[in-house]
Parts: C-alpha cells; structure tokens; sequence
C-alpha cells in the first residue's frame, strides 16, 4: 500500500469479500443475505462497495433513505433495494427507481397504496415492519388483522417480506429479551400468513443477529457492520477485518516550550517542553470534538500519539513529543490496528458513529 501524501480513506475489497464469506459461512445455503449499504456504505462508499457485493452474489440491499437507493441503483445495481425508512415525498421517485420501501405504520401504507393506485400500478413489491421491542419503527402485533383488510381490498401491492429488528443482539445480558423478540415476530408472520394466505420471506437479524441467534437466521439476514469489518465482540472481532483504514500525513511540527498553549480556546497549557504534530484532518472531517483533550489519539510510526487540546475543523495536534517522526510522516488515524472500536471507545461512542462520520471531503481509494 502507497504511503498517504494526504488524508485518505483506504477501502480494502478483499477485507469485504472476507467478511462477507465469514457471515455466509454461518448460514445455511438457503438463507438470502442483504447487504446494508446505507449512509455512504458505512461512511466508505456506496456505489464501490454495493458494485463489489452485487458480483458475490448478494441478494438483497438496503438503503435508509430513497435518495440512497438511486444513488446505487444509477451505479448499475440490478438487485432489489430496500429502503428501511421511506418519506411520503420521496414516494415519486422511490417507484421510478424501482425501490422497495420498508412501511411500517397504517398512514403509510394507506399513503403508498393511493400513490400506487394514481399511477396504476399493482404487484409493486414493499416489505412490512413489525415492532417486537426496539419501539422505534414497526407495525404492532395488534396490526395483522387491520393489515391483511387493508391488502385484500387492494391489488397494488405485493408483501415481498415480514421483518423485524433486534433491540439489544450484541448484548448476551439481554438475550431473554431478543428470544422474545424472536418469538414475538414468528408468531406475527404466522399470524400474516394465516390472514392473508400467502407466505412473504421473514427476516430479523441484524450483523449480531447472525452471530448469536442462528435459530432465527429464517429466509434472509441483514448485514451492515459486520460486512465493514466488525464483530461487536472480543470474542467475534479477530474473525472481522476491518475495511476502512483513515490515514494523514504530518504537515508541521512544532517544538513547544513551558508556559505555551496549543490550539483554540488555549485548551492544551504545558510546563513542559514537547513537540507536537499537526495533521490535516479535523471535526470536518469526521473527527469530532469529544476526541479532544487526549481521549482520542492517532498512531505514528506504531506508537500513540493523544490528541493535544481541541480538535480544530481542518486539524488536529498531536503529542509527538516520544516518537521519532518527521514532517511528512504517514499517520493513521483507524483502521486493521487499532481499529475504529478501540478508537471510537476512547471518546465513549461506537465505531458505527465514527465511521459513518468520515465526511465526503476525505478522498476515497480503493485496494482490489
Ligand atoms: C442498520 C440496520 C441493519 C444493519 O445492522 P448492523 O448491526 O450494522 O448489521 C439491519 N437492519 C436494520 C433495520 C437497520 O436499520
């Protein structure tokens, strides 16, 4: 791999392809995958990466928002795309590219059928949502039978799928209440089936899902972060390669004596002399602010280097003071080691959110 000149996001396909084959590994032959590719893939790149997948034979994406669906649809995906939380407004445009919308309350379904029915459409495919514990979105279970009288008296539609999402699927303290949730949506879907007389594919499992409840892997799975590299478990994650790896380059180094302060707001005061480095990349960038102040850190040359003070919008300042570098050094921010948890950890979120952050400004390359 080429040193960075500049801040980069490195793609790795042949770690995607990795973790892809892992999760596939856990299923049965039969059980369609989907891949999640929602919010830029991640934060890395949604075009690329649903492109590579399409090849190895995924079955089914999802997208959060329809505006996602065209992007990867115009890139050239053929497969059907879910959109996990479709707006009335975007209806227009969700039927030309030919989206599949995830509905998940009375409104609106009402609201797709009308606008199916306006342009004369039947059999289009959507997906329903149930809500078994997560109370975010999701039909209740009370709703099967207003559901399945609501479907009789229409032809434009077509239920392509029943699913559901897992509250709590990483955490083994809570695995009562996922098997509930389990149990929860096998009875919606016999319920559905037994109202409506057809069987729609049924699907609950998100990446931990797939990982800790192979008993309700059912017709499909749902993958997002453990396709980019992570397993949410010490005990998953060494079988995981992360995909992404976020580098920069040291533009400045500045040697600092006692009584001086570095960066905005003076935040970081020193009796002590030490060298800093300053790095192109900021909370613009992805780096946001709680990763000031030395809980964040970056890695130069194999050693860590905290965060000095407050995170800029363009830079950063790191303590360099122990570590043999010069101007012009490469420096990595996340990705095989450490990865995006550990560093996500020491600013007390996940790597979900400091992934997805890394912001369109930073250049994308590919590693094939
Ligand atoms: C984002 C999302 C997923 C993917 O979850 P991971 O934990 O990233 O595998 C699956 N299903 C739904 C409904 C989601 O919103």
């Amino acid at each position: 791999m080429p040193k960075a000149q500049e801040t980069v996001l490195e793609i790795d396909l042949k770690a995607l392809q990795h973790n892809f084959e892992y999760l596939k590994s856990k299923l049965k032959p039969t059980t369609k995958f989907l891949a999640v590719v929602k919010a830029f893939a991640y934060g890395s790149d949604p075009c690329e990466i649903a492109l590579f997948l399409q090849d190895l034979e995924v079955d089914y994406f999802a997208v959060a928002y329809t505006e996602e669906g065209i992007a990867i649809r115009t890139a050239g995906i053929t497969k059907p795309i879910l959109v996990l939380h479709p707006q009335t407004v975007d209806f227009e445009y969700l039927i030309e590219y030919d989206l599949e919308p995830s509905l998940y309350n009375q409104k609106i379904l009402n609201e797709f059928i009308a606008k199916l029915s306006e342009k004369q459409i039947a059999n289009y495919p959507i997906h329903l949502k149930f809500n078994t514990g997560l109370n975010r979105l999701g039909f209740w279970h009370t709703e099967v039978e207003t559901i399945a009288k609501i479907l009789s008296e229409t032809t434009t539609v077509k239920v392509e799928s029943l699913l559901s999402h897992l509250a709590a699927s990483e955490d083994l303290n809570e695995k009562a209440f996922s098997l509930k949730q389990i149990e929860d949506f096998k009875a919606i879907s016999e319920n559905f089936t037994k109202q409506v007389g057809y069987k729609p594919l049924h699907h609950i499992c998100n990446t931990s899902g797939i990982l800790n409840y192979p008993e309700a892997h059912f017709d499909m799975v749902r993958s997002g972060i453990g396709l980019y590299g992570f397993g949410n478990s010490k005990k998953e994650n060494p079988f995981f390669k992360p995909v992404a790896t976020l580098k920069t380059v040291i533009s400045q180094i500045h040697n600092i004596v006692p009584g001086e302060s570095i960066g905005y707001n003076r935040a970081y005061k020193t009796d002590v002399h030490l060298r800093s480095a300053t790095l192109p990349i900021g909370h613009a960038d992805g780096i946001g602010r709680p990763y000031g102040n030395g809980k964040g850190f970056v890695t130069i040359n194999g050693k860590k280097a905290p965060i000095l003070g407050n995170v800029c919008m363009d830079m950063i300042m790191v303590n360099v003071t122990d570590i043999d570098c010069n101007e012009g050094d490469e420096v990595i921010i996340f990705g095989k080691s450490p990865n995006a948890e550990e560093l996500a950890g020491a600013a007390n979120t996940i790597s979900y959110e400091l992934i997805t952050s890394i912001s369109q400004r930073v250049k994308r390359i590919f590693i094939k």
